[in-house]
């Protein structure tokens, strides 16, 4: 089992974001620790409990964690605990930007069994940070990674942010170098894209920004594909690469369709063939009645399943049994260098990533 708690505040509204999200001031920590936890609660009595086993791994997600006072995840955590074994080498990540990180806080989330820490690098170049809305400047993330270390986290990721608009003038190979130069275990790699209600796609819609061409942003994804994998890196999924022993095992759950349980707003559930998921909002999800949070569930048909085994684990270098994909449609994906053969298991190359969506559409129709 693997569980994920969904943390909606944020200081700024980041202009590409269209997350769930809260924007406060000032963060309501123990309101929202203490509705999480009578979610957790009310959600005890769920008969799907005998179907999965101890907790491998919890994952604080955002928003943005960090901004939650110093006592609440290790309230967050003992209260889980209380209720449900967590595995003695759980992995239990947190998320957060560099501007939020302090010794002091970092000691606390270690008291409380944090062992991975994934921070909000996404650029050092400052008109890119300022661009983006981040908080953070350039200096931040040094100096956020020295507190972590210095504080027990043994497991860092960093996330990076490619194809950004040509008009930035951002210089990838020198942001990336910066990024490998922190020394983290992971990275994680996202390119921008354009969402409708969100700073960034108001600008598009008006001509005030213009998304970078597929090539350049095949030519940046390659690229660091190559560095990363000359760094000692595994890209072990198109957005993730670790090093070896530190992939991550809570996004690993997701993609290889293990059971898990979203707690907070927004957050989402799957146990076997069924799907739930929470309101989105936290002004509706805080005065919700525990255990009434679900805005809507669905039983996956066989179909579905195949659809999503099919893009999860085209997702992952493991790939997907070869008996799941036509013969033919295998040959022609390793002819054009978009997917290599290991044994039973077809995976998608690199190149195959850059056309994820195309390929499992060609897939499911197969
Ligand atoms: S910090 Fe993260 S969740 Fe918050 S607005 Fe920025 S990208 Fe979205």
């Amino acid at each position: 089992m693997h569980l994920y708690v969904h943390v909606p505040f944020c200081a700024r509204r980041c202009s590409y974001c269209d997350f769930a999200i809260a924007v406060r001031r000032n963060v309501p920590s123990a309101e929202f620790t203490g509705r999480v936890l009578a979610e957790w609660e009310a959600g005890q009595s769920a008969p799907w409990w005998s179907e999965v086993g101890p907790i491998e791994t919890i994952y604080f997600g955002g928003g943005t964690p960090s901004q939650l006072d110093a006592a609440a995840i290790g309230q967050l955590l003992d209260g889980i605990r209380r209720r449900r074994p967590v595995a003695a080498r759980a992995e239990i990540t947190l998320e957060a930007n560099p501007e939020d990180v302090t010794p002091a806080l970092v000691a606390a989330w270690a008291r409380a069994g944090v062992n991975r820490v994934s921070l909000g690098v996404q650029s050092f170049a400052p008109n890119v940070l300022e661009w983006m809305h981040r908080v953070h400047g350039p200096e931040q993330p040094a100096r956020a990674v020295a507190a972590l270390r210095e504080g027990g986290i043994g497991n860092l990721s960093v996330d990076l942010i490619y194809a950004v608009p040509d008009t930035l003038g951002r210089d990838w190979r020198a942001d990336f170098d910066r990024a490998l130069a922190l020394m983290p275990d992971h990275l994680s790699l996202y390119g921008l894209t354009v969402e409708a209600r969100t700073p960034l796609g108001r600008w598009v819609d008006r001509g005030a920004a213009h998304p970078a061409d597929e090539s350049r942003a095949a030519q940046e994804y390659l690229e660091a594909n190559a560095r990363l994998r000359a760094a000692g890196f595994e890209h072990y999924e198109v957005s993730n690469a670790g090093r070896p022993g530190f992939h991550s095992r809570h996004n690993l759950a997701y993609w290889t369709r293990a059971p898990y349980l979203g707690l907070g707003p927004s957050a989402h559930s799957a146990v076997g063939t069924r799907r739930w998921w929470n309101v989105r909002d936290w002004s509706k999800y805080r005065v919700a009645e525990p255990g009434r949070e679900v805005a809507g569930d669905e039983h996956l048909t066989p179909d579905q399943v195949r659809l999503e085994a099919l893009y999860l684990g085209l997702r992952t270098r493991s790939g997907v049994a070869a008996s799941m994909l036509p013969e033919n449609l295998i040959n022609q994906w390793i002819d054009a260098g978009w997917a290599s053969r290991v044994g039973s298991q077809v995976g998608l190359t690199p190149d195959g990533w850059l056309r994820l969506d195309a390929l499992v559409t060609q897939a499911a129709g197969a």
